[in-house]
């Protein structure tokens, strides 16, 4: 006999959390009892921490049957520690929320009830950020707004990935083979019925952000590459700018040369170097063109998602 899948799975990455992990299973497992009763798990991903983290979700794991430890095999980041904790929660709805409690999991009965109303997605929208340095809050503004404009999906603005996704939506996730995950894009792009839960985002429990610089630039050109060609067509954008350009430089390479006021050879230098400079960029455009092209055919993504067909029933025979 298999066990009935949980109500809800919570997944959360944990990257050198060792400090914060005792206190937020306990807050995690009350508000889960407080919405759902015992029907839960915690899946706990341990991202190749270099604490003690692994060995105190293993001695959770042991006192506690509702808590599942995965440990990946190096730091793989917080998106695929996520992914990897999608793969495995096996909940009917699944909670993603980090482990270092600046997202309160106390708000998953006010998530739960969103959700009842019919969403398919529910997530946290960030009302304020608490102790969070100054140039985090602004590169964080800067890129949710530059990602909006450039996205071919509206992805929600000061939104992370703590929010709450229903089986079919998590399941459609995990079918989307990508390398390059920007989660919160591709639960986007998913469409279905979504919702937002405003919420305050509190200091961190312990420690450091795990977010380094890098790690912060990495996940922002993973969202404008994962949804966007934009970078690819500048080429064009060059391409049409170089031909004005040439244009006039021709005209007056050529008037030059008529009225014999230039330098012997330079109205020739000036057409090759016009010629070919525009060439360039007009080849790069259309490279570019087939790039972009071949690039989202090889995510591989479904061409689109159904989420309800209606016809009226058939007709009863005879
Ligand atoms: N995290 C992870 N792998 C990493 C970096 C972070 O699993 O390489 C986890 C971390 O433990 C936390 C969540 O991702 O649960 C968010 O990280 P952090 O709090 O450092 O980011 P911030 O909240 O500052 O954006
Ligand atoms: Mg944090």
């Amino acid at each position: 006999m298999t066990e009935p899948a949980p109500k809800v799975s919570i997944v959360a990455p944990c990257f050198n959390e060792e400090q914060s992990l005792p206190l937020f299973a306990e807050r995690v497992a009350a508000a889960c009892k407080a919405a759902v009763g015992e029907a839960y798990e915690i899946v706990l991903v341990n991202d190749g921490s270099r604490d003690g983290t692994w060995s105190v979700i293993q001695s959770l794991a042991q006192r506690w049957p509702h808590i599942v430890g995965i440990n990946l095999s190096r730091n793989h980041g917080h998106q695929l520690a996520v992914t990897a904790g999608l793969n495995l929660a096996r909940g009917m709805r699944v909670l993603v929320i980090d482990a270092d409690l600046q997202d309160p999991p106390e708000l998953l009965s006010a998530m739960m009830a969103r959700m009842d109303e019919g969403y398919d997605v529910v997530y946290g929208k960030r009302r304020s950020r608490a102790e969070e340095s100054r140039f985090k809050l602004a590169t964080a503004s800067l890129f949710y707004r530059l990602l909006a404009r450039v996205s071919e999906v509206e992805i929600p603005t000061d939104v992370g990935d703590f929010r709450l996704m229903s089986r079919r939506i998590v399941d459609r996730l995990n079918a989307m083979p990508e390398h390059d995950r920007f989660i919160r894009g591709m639960v986007a792009w998913l469409g279905g019925r979504q919702a937002e839960v405003l919420y305050d985002r509190d200091a961190r429990h312990a420690g450091e952000t795990q977010y380094t610089l890098a790690k912060m630039l990495r996940l922002a050109a993973n969202g404008v590459a994962s949804f966007s060609t934009a970078p690819l067509k500048i080429a064009i954008v060059l391409a049409l700018v170089g031909m004005a350009l040439a244009c006039a430089i021709l005209l007056y390479a050529l008037v030059g040369f008529f009225t014999g006021k230039t330098a012997p050879g330079w109205t020739s230098l000036a057409l090759i170097m016009v010629f070919f400079g525009v060439g360039q960029l007009g080849c790069l455009a259309i490279i570019g063109a087939y790039l972009g092209r071949t690039y989202m055919q090889v995510k591989g993504r479904p061409l689109y998602l159904i989420d309800e067909i209606v016809a009226s029933p058939a007709e009863p025979e005879g």
